[in-house]
């Protein structure tokens, strides 16, 4: 498989892929070595967990690096997403003790009823390339904490990262056998979901999310799909328009618009939607597009080349449809696939800009009446991952936030994900969670055990 630098087009390196047969064998390995693995003591599975920390901070560069030249990530929000990492692992060792400990929940002398927590077994991890350090982690280092062994498949677009997120695994002394990166597209990932693997944990689009349902959901297994969104915010009339937009592009544009919590639909209240629109279009306008490599960059490479078709169709759809085009719209001529940073005004939902996930640099501003107005806008998607509300109202944002379909809310902030809660969606934002402390529970099975000792 070649692997090419979204930035440049020039090939990175050729690698080789997994095969049907591998796969099995590589199943086969992390089946009889699972065992072993879960009957460690916590405390020494947790010490491979901190030497895997050690050596990120050791090798935070290097790895920063490899990111922004096989995704085109901007090479500071590169640095930010390995550095982000530690933070995951400190709150994922420094809970796991308390969420995996068995636990006695009654006892009258004769009778004794206690939950214990076994790992779930061998597990497939098939991950997204737009944050691979971030849901990688969220799922491998809670899972193997548990006492599961982990198959990995990085995503094709992040095939250097998963090489070396398995290579520090190994070097902190996780088993060869018991984590085991499996390389290669999506027909890659179909057979490893074949195997017969006690858990699927996917992070990817909608469209293989449901592919990977219907394939494991005859066989009883657990399978979590956290998946796309449009995410939307709501700007109310009382907000100090300068920082709200500023706050909101950000949310918008970060990461080159390519996080699934990125702000894919902005709501203003009309009393202020002509000052806000001005300033976000400023905002919009400073930030630098180029090199994933300069410091300076803030917008990078769109991973994928095929997305700038798709981000020239939302924005031709947009304007045919009576959308004011403010900047950009267009790629950017040259070498690699930049998308020049994008701001549609007056959209409405009959666009598929707002109604299919852009994930790019593109974004849709509407005008809308009140907050009853915004609410039911917010809430009229297929998906539900993020939703937020800018006011210095608590009441106020309480009340809407209340009403949102989605996993997650924000008030004055978005874009943000955090270990300490949960992470999952409404309706096509998948199911089942990660982070939090039931995202370390997840990749259990409780066990009820009813002791009589007479
Ligand atoms: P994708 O669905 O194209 O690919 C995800 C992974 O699935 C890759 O490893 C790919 O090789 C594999 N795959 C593809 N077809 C498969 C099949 N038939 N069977 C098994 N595996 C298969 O998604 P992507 O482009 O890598 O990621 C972008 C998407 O991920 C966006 O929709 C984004 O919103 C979403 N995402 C969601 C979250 C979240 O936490 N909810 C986080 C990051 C990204």
């Amino acid at each position: 498989m070649k692997l090419t630098n979204p930035a440049t087009g020039a090939l990175l390196r050729d690698v080789a892929t997994d095969t049907a047969r591998t796969i099995r064998a590589k199943y086969a390995r992390a089946r009889a070595a699972q065992p072993a693995w879960a009957a460690l003591p916590l405390r020494r599975r947790a010490a491979t967990i901190r030497a895997l920390r050690n050596l990120v901070v050791e090798r935070q560069e290097e790895l920063a690096r490899t990111l922004s030249l096989e995704v085109g990530k901007p090479i500071r929000q590169s640095r930010n997403e390995v550095k982000g990492l530690l933070p995951r692992i400190d709150f994922f060792v420094a809970e796991a003790a308390k969420v995996l400990r068995d636990e006695k929940v009654f006892g009258d002398g004769a009778m004794e009823e206690r939950i214990g927590h076994e790992p779930l077994g061998v597990v497939a991890n098939i991950s997204a390339w737009n944050y691979p350090y971030f849901v990688g982690c969220n799922v491998f280092v809670p899972a193997l904490l548990a006492g599961n062994a982990v198959l990995y498949k990085p995503s094709e677009f992040a095939t250097l990262t998963g090489m070396h997120i398995a290579e520090l695994m190994h070097a902190a002394g996780v088993p060869e056998d018991v984590f085991i990166a499996v390389i290669g597209d999506g027909s890659v990932g179909g057979a490893l979901v074949r195997q017969p693997v006690d858990g699927v944990f996917f992070t990817g689009s909608y469209a293989t999310g449901a592919k990977i349902a219907a394939a494991t959901g005859r066989r009883m297994i657990k399978t979590q799909l956290e998946l796309g969104g449009k995410d939307p915010v709501y700007v109310a009339d009382d907000v100090d328009v300068a920082a709200a937009a500023a706050a909101v592009a950000d949310g918008a544009f970060y990461n080159t618009g390519q996080s699934c919590c990125a702000v894919e639909r902005v709501y203003v209240h009309e009393k202020i939607y002509a000052p806000f629109v001005k300033a976000f279009v400023d905002e919009v306008k400073r930030f630098k597009v180029g090199d994933p490599l300069d410091e300076a960059t803030y917008i990078g490479a769109l991973t994928r080349k095929p997305q700038l078709d798709v981000l020239k169709r939302q924005v031709a759809d947009a304007k045919k449809k009576g959308a004011r085009l403010l900047t950009g719209g267009a790629p950017i001529k040259g070498k690699g696939n930049f998308f020049a940073p994008t701001v549609l005004a007056d959209v409405d939902h009959s666009m598929q800009v707002m109604r299919d996930e852009s994930f790019g640099p593109v974004i849709g501003l509407m005008a809308v009446r009140d907050d009853a107005h915004a609410t039911a806008l917010m809430n009229d998607t297929e998906y539900g991952l993020t939703a937020g509300v800018y006011t210095p109202d608590a009441k106020r944002a309480r009340a809407i936030l209340a009403r949102m379909q989605a996993g997650t809310v924000y008030w004055n902030c978005c874009d943000r994900v955090s270990p300490r809660l949960p992470w999952s969606g409404h309706k096509h934002s998948g199911i089942g969670l990660t982070l939090s402390t039931y995202g370390i529970q997840t990749f259990t099975r409780p066990k009820a055990w009813h002791l009589r000792s007479t």
